[in-house]
């Protein structure tokens, strides 16, 4: 079976040289190992791919990655440079790997130059973009200049968690586990999504397409209530009921979640065309992922569907 993963990380060796990772929550010897794998690509990563059974990683920047700059003009500087090393990480190993671009958001008309320029000359896939923009989120109608670029060009946004926090919780207060992957993450990127259905952006650029990983932050088992507490608003400009949007424009992976009770029961919300196999390398185990895809309960042509189909229809890989 055919094994297509779409949310594995990479770094800039100078930026990573400057700025390891330090997460002090994180255990040292997994930092030193993910600091390590984060600039590889052929001791490890590819060894682990093989290994494993992992045919293509889409690559992209990891966090903060842009979003983790303020001043616009450095963001499109670095945007270029580190889609340049992207691409040209692809030219040497191009059946293996492909890659979302990193946009500047700062500047969503240079993002819609830079998106373009990724994919038409240096052949990415799409972009990901680490949550939202220095407190900017994409329902704002300065983005609609790149959501109309998104949909010209026929690829997703993959909007990934761990942008600088935008603001401080009171909820968080004293309970520093809960900050990052463990909770604010998923809850910031779905809530920044559930900005993104209910703000129009859907109904603006119909064509858009949205991945979210982590088994959809969430979102996929709160559909029911979304929609029966949307239809009791007195405002309601949506073209669609809010869960119409997911499955559709709203595409998610698995990454990270390794639960079948939670595969199946997204599958069941979303459609099987609309989930998508990730690792999440190099923060998760391949073997572990792999694994839990292998032994899904799911019929053998939905299988191939999670396992490689629908990402290579969406990326056009094939
Ligand atoms: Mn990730």
């Amino acid at each position: 079976m055919r094994l297509i993963a779409m949310e594995e990380a990479f770094a800039l060796p100078d930026v990573l040289a400057r700025r390891p990772l330090t997460r002090t929550s994180t255990s040292p010897e997994l930092i030193d190992v993910w600091n390590r794998r984060l600039v590889d690509f052929t001791e490890e990563r590819l060894p682990l791919m093989d290994k494993y059974g992992i045919d293509v990683q889409v690559l992209s920047l990891t966090v903060p990655g842009i979003q983790g700059l303020t001043d616009p003009g450095e963001a499109v500087a670095e945007s270029r440079r580190a889609n340049d090393f992207l691409a040209e990480v692809i030219a040497r190993h191009p059946d293996r790997f492909k890659g979302f671009a990193a946009v500047p958001l700062q500047d969503p008309r240079a993002a819609a130059a830079e998106l373009e320029r990724a994919v038409n000359v240096l052949g990415l896939s799409g972009a990901l973009v680490n949550d939202h923009t220095g407190g900017h989120y994409y329902d704002e109608p300065r983005f609609d200049v790149f959501w109309d670029k998104l949909a010209e060009l026929d690829v997703p946004l993959y909007l990934h968690p761990g942008a600088p926090p935008a603001d401080q919780w009171h909820l968080l207060k004293g309970r520093p586990e809960l900050v990052g992957p463990v909770w604010t993450w998923g809850a910031e990127t779905a809530g920044h999504a559930l900005r993104l259905v209910l703000g129009g952006v859907f109904d603006r650029h119909p064509q858009a397409r949205l991945v979210l990983g982590h088994m959809g932050e969430g979102l996929p088992f709160h559909l029911a209530r979304l929609d029966s507490r949307y239809a009791c608003q007195s405002d309601r400009p949506l073209r669609r009921k809010p869960s119409a949007y997911f499955g559709d424009n709203v595409l998610v992976t698995v990454s990270g979640v390794w639960s079948h009770a939670a595969l199946t029961g997204a599958i069941a919300e979303l459609g099987v065309d609309a989930v998508m196999f990730a690792v999440d390398y190099p923060y998760e185990s391949t073997e572990t992922a792999v694994e839990f895809l292998r032994s899904a309960p799911l019929a053998a042509e939905d299988l191939e569907k999670v396992a490689h189909l629908n990402a290579a229809r969406l990326l056009r890989l094939n």
